[in-house]
């Protein structure tokens, strides 16, 4: 059973998940250039009843449940660090051993049916449909009695952390807030009580006045480098309209987002040549009302280097390159 515990030192939870081990590493190769279906893959066509039954289909018209003829299908999590079996409840051995059933909601998005299809290269049309489903299923599992927090991500590449080639998100709704997400909200909170502005409204101010640093725009939206960037290459999306909630996206914006995504995820894919990835979105905890103060972003990082002792001993990340330069060859290269 999985199981979270409180690290004393730091006051940091741990996910314990040990049937995670049993998960199968797909032996399938992790780029096939052109292969639209594979037999063995779970998530291709054909398998729909190896996979946990779907939680959300779209495209399918009038067939049964978990069968072909899909766009996109949302599962549950074969293999979870959290599930829904027993509640979050911490309790402890002693005041050093804090522990609690790690509670959770664990979902998979795959996101086409084709098998090698590259994000970089959907069709604008089946970006709004993945888009679409992260705000379906995060409102649904925020819902969720007990959830406190939502976190939609992307690995992609197997150095990325994907375990299964062909393209898919996941969604993960947790018990807590995640130390990442207080510590946004926090300082977004204090920024706000300062200065009576968005620290994230004021970044883009900022970025927009000094350019350098912006990978593509358009109505709605706004991409950059972040100046203080942890990585070669992390890039940003964020609304240029103040929004502390991804799930607050109407359809015409979402078709604006779908546009933005795709730019950045094929010049990323153009300019580092298929790096591996992972991205994902930050946006307001189920449970607070963070209107005023926070706003919701995603946040893009290639893996192509990887932190090591420094890193891991001191939390201070180096970059080996600067994101005015990063940026500019971005901004150089042309959608095809
Ligand atoms: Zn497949
Ligand atoms: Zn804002
Ligand atoms: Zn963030």
């Amino acid at each position: 059973m999985p199981q979270m515990r409180k690290n004393p030192l730091t006051g940091k939870w741990v996910i314990l998940a040990p049937e995670r081990a049993h998960r199968p590493e797909s032996h399938l190769p992790h780029y096939h250039p052109h292969v639209e279906h594979h037999i063995e893959c779970h998530f291709c066509y054909g398998n729909e009843q190896i996979t946990p039954p779907e939680v959300l289909v779209y495209g399918r018209q009038e067939a049964l449940p978990n069968s072909p003829g899909w766009e996109l299908r949302v599962i549950s999590n074969k293999f979870p660090a959290v599930d829904m079996e027993k509640h979050f409840s911490v309790s402890c051995n002693n005041s050093m051993e804090v522990y609690s059933y790690a509670e959770g909601k664990s979902e998979v998005i795959i996101e086409t049916p084709h098998h090698s299809k590259n994000m970089a290269h959907y069709s604008l049309k089946q970006l709004e449909l993945v888009l679409n489903s992260y705000k379906e299923r995060y409102i649904a599992i925020s819902n969720e009695k007990h959830i406190k927090s939502v976190l939609i991500f992307k690995n992609q590449g197997k150095s990325a952390g994907a375990s299964i080639s062909h393209s898919h998100s996941q969604i993960i709704g947790l018990p807590i807030l995640p130390p990442l997400l207080e510590q946004e909200l926090l300082l977004s909170k204090n920024h706000y009580k300062e200065k009576n502005t968005c620290i994230y409204c004021d970044m883009i101010a900022l970025e927009l006045k000094e350019k350098s640093r912006i990978v593509f725009e358009n109505d709605k939206f706004i991409s950059f480098m972040p100046y203080a960037a942890k990585a070669p290459f992390e890039t940003w999306i964020l609304p240029k309209f103040h929004s502390d909630s991804f799930e607050k996206l109407t359809d015409s914006q979402i078709k604006n987002l779908a546009e933005i995504w795709k730019v950045v995820l094929y010049k990323l894919h153009e300019g580092l040549d298929n790096a591996p990835y992972n991205y994902f979105i930050h946006t307001s905890p189920a449970y607070e009302n963070t209107e005023n103060y926070y706003h919701w972003h995603v946040e893009i990082i290639p893996r192509t280097t990887t932190p090591a002792g420094f890193e891991l001993g001191t939390g201070i990340f180096i970059n080996i390159s600067t994101p005015e330069e990063n940026a500019k060859i971005l901004r150089e290269i042309e959608i095809k």
